[in-house]
């Protein structure tokens, strides 16, 4: 890409792409929110490398982005859910890709082969089989195998246990991944069909914490049951066929991150603060980026992956909100989302469920809480701080030693009591957290540092076993609590 090719093009918003035009003001109290009309901006490109929109009425300057690169995330991220999945392999064909299990009316049933079900496209009569449909004949193998791993044992450990050599114990690893993936759609499909309202709990963090490998990590979950929707990360396994050293909005494919290493000095660890400094803090952090949007153009260190393609995190974190709006039901009445202090998720959500911020549907708040703060107490005296740059609004409660902030980004300013007691992002965090400790012999291997592909198994496995088999202290399951099954799985029904 050359400079004058940018410079002819920077007079007007990067195109729409599937009716998709994620470039505009998102102060949400300003005339011109999610207006695109490009003469209500002036578009800033004496800096190259932070192209932003400067919206006339406000002030503000949001970082403009690739619509095109964001659908083009959106199905990488479904292709990845519906990979194994039995579905019409045909390139050419307008149901390539679409699983069998959500959309049974593309398909014919068309016998057997073996004992496996085979199945015909009702647009190109290309036929395949499901390869889920028959038992699974190495389900003792792999339950012994996530046993071990579940209870810590390395993989070399594993390998020596159950006789085998790491290629096989790796192929075994992605054969349960798919087999989880497969009893996942089935769930998350009958969820969607849920209309009820629904809270939700979102974090952004990275894979392997201790690597600074660039590959961040984020999950949604439902706030009361901890049912984890969907999780997504910002890295693939293959190469990119493009990519570009500066993100360009305008370029197709600038969601490629080129290898690159960036080095830091370690920050001296924060001095302990009050929670109005540690928000000011994040806030001036993230206004120092060179694109707000983007948690890596930071000052952060970064040790590229020896193998695959990191993916700029925008792009990532919008697709993971427009994959949540098109697996959730239309239908629900309100939807609460609660997320930390971070400006790439209050612009992907807002900017996604853009309809329901205009007729008031949503409610997403920032939450940030002391580690003490005991969740659900009383709610006594609320102090309102207007605090960033954007002068938000933020309801701060206090008790005995802990604080609790929240900040309400749809602009509603009632109910703080009640956000202040109801709103957190644990269900998020703590599934994260759990994933660590579960695993911590696999995400902090030194040898793994720059190696995250082993991990993406892994968190189908997780967030299977999570939803489907790990049970609360009252013997219920994530999946249980919504209603989406009777009783808990067993690794051996998750395996057969
Ligand atoms: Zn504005
Ligand atoms: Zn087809």
């Amino acid at each position: 890409m050359t400079l004058s090719s940018i410079s002819t093009t920077l007079d007007q918003l990067p195109p729409a792409c599937d009716d998709i035009q994620f470039n505009y003001c998102k102060t949400v109290a300003c005339a011109n929110f999610s207006r695109t009309d490009p003469d209500l901006y002036v578009l800033q490109n004496s800096n190259l490398q932070r192209p932003v929109l400067i919206c006339r009425e406000c002030g503000a300057f949001p970082p403009v982005l690739s619509n095109y690169d964001v659908v083009a995330e959106k199905q990488r991220l479904k292709l990845e859910q519906n990979s194994g999945l039995a579905a019409c392999s045909n390139n050419d064909c307008l149901h390539n890709g679409l699983p069998v299990l959500t959309n049974r009316q593309y398909y014919h049933a068309f016998g057997f082969s073996g004992e496996r079900q085979r199945y015909r496209c009702k647009a190109c009569h290309h036929t395949f089989v499901d390869p889920w449909s028959s038992s699974n004949n190495k389900h003792q193998l792999q339950q012994k195998l996530l046993a071990y791993l579940f209870t810590g044992y390395t993989v070399r450990e594993i390998c020596r246990r159950l006789d085998m050599n790491p290629k096989t114990f790796y192929d075994q690893l992605n054969n349960i991944a798919a087999r989880c993936r497969h009893q996942l759609t089935i769930f998350d499909a009958r969820l969607g069909k849920q209309s009820q309202d629904r809270q939700l709990a979102t974090d952004l963090t990275p894979l392997q914490p201790q690597s600074n490998n660039g590959v961040l990590w984020i999950a949604t979950a439902e706030v009361n049951s901890g049912y984890v929707i969907s999780q997504h990360v910002n890295y693939q396994t293959q190469s990119a066929t493009t990519s570009v050293t500066h993100h360009d909005a305008y370029c197709n494919g600038t969601r490629f991150i080129t290898p690159h290493n960036n080095h830091y000095p370690q920050s001296a660890p924060p001095l302990s603060q009050g929670l109005l400094a540690h928000i000011d803090t994040t806030y001036r952090q993230i206004l120092a980026r060179k694109n707000m949007e983007n948690p890596l153009s930071g000052q952060v260190t970064i040790h590229y992956p020896t193998k695959g393609c990191l993916i700029r995190p925008q792009y990532t974190v919008y697709s993971h909100f427009l994959y949540l709006r098109e697996l959730l039901n239309q239908n629900i009445p309100t939807l609460a989302v609660f997320m930390p202090q971070e400006t790439l998720l209050r612009s992907a959500c807002l900017s996604v469920f853009i309809d329901r911020i205009n007729n008031h549907t949503i409610d997403p708040l920032y939450v940030v809480e002391d580690q003490q703060w005991q969740h659900g107490q009383q709610i006594e005296k609320i102090d309102i701080v207007l605090m960033g740059w954007w002068r938000d609004r933020w309801a701060f409660s206090r008790n005995k030693s802990a604080n609790k902030g929240i900040c309400h980004l749809g602009g509603n300013k009632k109910n703080q009591q009640h956000w202040l007691t109801i709103a957190t992002h644990h269900a998020a965090t703590a599934y994260q957290q759990r994933f660590y400790d579960q695993f911590n012999h696999m995400v902090n291997e030194p040898r793994r540092k720059l190696r995250p592909a082993s991990l993406l198994p892994l968190l189908d496995i997780y967030r299977a076993w999570h939803n489907l088999c790990h049970q609360n202290k009252a013997g219920i399951t994530p999946a249980q609590t919504l209603g989406l099954m009777s009783s808990p799985m067993t690794l051996e029904q998750l395996l057969q």
